[in-house]
């Protein structure tokens, strides 16, 4: 091809792909084993869905147990993508209720790796289980900006994560903490070990 005859252009691809591959091996932290999982779930109009989950390697086989067991339960849940069809933007992924694990990202508000980080933390329906802060001046904080509708925990509505449903259960079961369960901030959607 013509371009590759100039040294150049040459010389400015190959700089390039070096950048680029650094790019990609500095957005994940050394000695994290990622696993992209296969499942199947189904929504809460019971129609049937093939999601993909990134995860740490350490919890592929919970995750996998979890889902199995989720989806012949029919435990509702919409959608099941890769942060990076979103951007890596957790907000349009939490907006679009999407459920996800792994993304190479701080703790919001902090300069602290989120267990998202290691793929070791997942967040189930996050618009309607939106993470709930209460900041120093007493006002709320909710992420997903858009599920402020969902903080009252006492209302009824669909995807609701609550204390002893199936999907606390199942991930209580194998050792993960609930975001639901801590005190100050109160993160409905996620699930961590
Ligand atoms: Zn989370």
């Amino acid at each position: 091809m013509m371009e590759m005859r100039c040294p150049t252009k040459r010389w400015l691809l190959a700089v390039l792909g070096v950048l680029l591959a650094t790019c990609t091996i500095s957005a994940q932290p050394a000695g994290v084993k990622l696993d992209t999982l296969h499942v199947r779930h189904v929504d809460y109009q019971g129609v049937t869905h093939e999601g993909t989950i990134v995860c740490n390697r350490a919890i592929s086989a919970d995750l996998r147990e979890i889902f199995a067991e989720l989806y012949r339960q029919r435990y509702p849940i919409e959608l099941v993508r890769p942060i990076s069809e979103y951007g890596d933007d957790d907000e349009r992924s939490m907006q679009a209720n999407n459920t996800s694990c792994y993304c190479y990202r701080q703790i919001a508000g902090s300069k602290k790796l989120s267990k998202h980080a290691q793929g070791l933390a997942i967040d189930i329906n996050p618009l309607y289980n939106p993470c709930v802060k209460r900041r120093s001046d007493g006002r709320l904080w909710v992420q997903p900006s858009t599920g402020q509708p969902y903080v009252d925990r006492k209302k009824s509505f669909r995807y609701k994560i609550t204390r002893n449903d199936l999907c606390y259960r199942l991930f209580k079961a194998r050792g993960f903490k609930w975001g639901g369960d801590w005190r100050t901030t109160k993160d409905y959607q996620h699930f961590e070990k």
